[in-house]
């Protein structure tokens, strides 16, 4: 319980990354004769092969990153995995689009060729070049559809769909590395290596992202129970299957949820557990913030249910100290009243600020009942009605006294996280034993 999850180092990840990047680089160096250097279009040409070996090897620990690995999960976390996956997206992107453009005009210093030129002589002159210009029109297709601004007008389901042929792009890029790549070509042992190294990460998504859910989903058999409102825009959705204990899932996390029945076939969007998982249920607690959240009022009794999962770090793990203050807002309730129960059954001190513009607004607010270790504070109004922030400062301080010898758990809209994080740490709780989970990975 407290302190369980210390160990895990997000960091280790990161340094598996660079010293990866660390060996291309010094692969690239040993690889590329000195003569390489003598003419700017040579060396332009040795600088955009760099850029494509660098590219190649991203892609994989980018892909790598979302694959559901295990160590991964553990040590870094869902969010923050989608995160870097993201920012190496922007990276993988840049380096290959760095890639064509100094192969083409590093080619035409050396073809003395027009750009339309040199672009024939390569097509012409490289195995695989057809298909990988069109891997890297996927690439750069991806990588535009993923930019904030066209995500504003993209649903999730069509930037999802887009986002899928990034496998497509890296298949069709992949000859030309093996087949035409200066570096690899008449180096077996190098081959070899890159070849492991794409096997390998496309085995790891076989694996942990398809096979593992589908045998669990298989065992389990989830179906939705009942939907139960809970408050004003509020339902809780109990899935009922076998064996659910054994995916070990904790208070605070969260799972991918796929309804397999019309309109919900094509995405699985994140909800938290609202209770801690007993041996044959589930329940997420949801508000309707969109399309999807909306349509879960309505869901059928019966459906099957595909969920992956548990993700996620927003555990009593994290915890440090024998106290907790969890603070909640809007569907963060769901995630803060699994956590609670685990916290208290754990013998903690739990204080529970749960905010809402209205009483009604406040779901599941009967199943904290008052007890020595649990104490729960309902906080309503609108700040423009009240004239103050309640999780301001001083009201914070007010409502909480010991706050800094609690570990801080917050789970709600991003104004209110910010908010709690800001009086907190004005409290003197430290940064590390603030903790929070953001309802949106994008
Ligand atoms: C870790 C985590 C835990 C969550 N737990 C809960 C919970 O317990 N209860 C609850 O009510 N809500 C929870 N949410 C929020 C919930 O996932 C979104 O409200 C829901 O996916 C929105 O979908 P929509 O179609 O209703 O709304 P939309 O209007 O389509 O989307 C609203 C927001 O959700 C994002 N979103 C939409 N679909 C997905 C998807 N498939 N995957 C990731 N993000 C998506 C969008 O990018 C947008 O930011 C959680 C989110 C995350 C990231």
């Amino acid at each position: 319980m407290p302190g369980a999850e210390h160990r895990s180092r997000p960091s280790s990840v990161l340094t598996t990354i660079v010293l990866g990047c660390v060996a291309i680089l010094a692969f690239w160096w040993f690889g590329t004769p000195t003569s390489a250097g003598a003419t700017p279009g040579t060396a332009l040409v040795s600088a955009g092969e760099l850029a494509g070996l660098l590219a190649s090897f991203l892609v994989c620990a980018q892909v790598l990153l979302v694959a559901r690995v295990p160590w991964f999960e553990r040590a870094v976390g869902f969010d923050k995995l989608t995160s870097w996956h993201r920012s190496l997206g922007t990276t993988v992107v840049l380096l290959v689009v760095t890639h064509v453009l100094l192969m083409v005009v590093g080619g035409m210093f050396v073809d003395q060729a027009t750009p339309w030129g040199e672009a024939m002589i390569m097509l012409r002159s490289y195995p695989e070049m057809l298909s990988a210009l069109a891997g890297t029109a996927v690439f750069v297709v991806v990588g535009m559809s993923s930019a904030r601004l066209m995500r504003r007008y993209l649903s999730h389901e069509w930037w999802f769909a887009v986002h899928l042929t990034i496998y497509l792009g890296i298949y069709l890029t992949f000859g030309h590395q093996v087949f035409g790549g200066r570096h690899l070509v008449g180096n077996p042992v190098a081959q070899t290596l890159w070849l492991t190294m794409y096997a390998g990460t496309g085995l790891a998504i076989l694996w942990w992202r398809i096979g593992i859910p589908v045998l669990d989903n298989l065992r389990m058999g989830l179906r939705v129970e009942t939907v139960v409102p809970e408050a004003t825009g509020t339902v809780s959705v109990w899935l009922r299957g076998k064996g659910v204990d054994r995916l070990a899932a904790r208070g605070g996390q969260f799972f991918l949820l796929r309804f397999m029945t019309a309109g919900h076939l094509a995405t699985a969007h994140p909800y938290s557990v609202s209770i801690v998982p007993t041996d044959e249920r589930l329940r997420f607690t949801i508000g309707a913030l969109g399309d999807h959240s909306t349509a879960m009022r309505h869901i059928r009794p019966g459906t099957r249910v595909f969920v992956e999962g548990p993700f996620g770090r927003f555990t009593a793990g994290r915890s440090r100290s024998n106290r907790a203050l969890l603070i909640a807002g809007g569907a963060g309730i769901g995630p803060v009243r699994a956590l609670a129960e685990e916290l208290v059954g754990a013998g903690r001190d739990v204080v529970v600020l749960h905010r809402g513009h209205s009483a009604d607004r406040l779901a599941l607010s009967r199943e904290f009942p008052e007890a020595e270790t649990l104490h729960y504070i309902p906080l309503t109004g609108r700040r423009r009605e009240l004239g103050y922030d309640p999780l301001g400062p001083t009201s914070l301080g007010r409502l909480v006294p010991d706050i800094a010898r609690r570990d801080v758990f917050i789970c709600g809209p991003e104004g209110m996280t910010e908010t709690v994080v800001a009086s907190a740490r004005a409290l003197r709780v430290p940064r590390t034993a603030i903790h929070h989970e953001e309802l949106s990975l994008s």
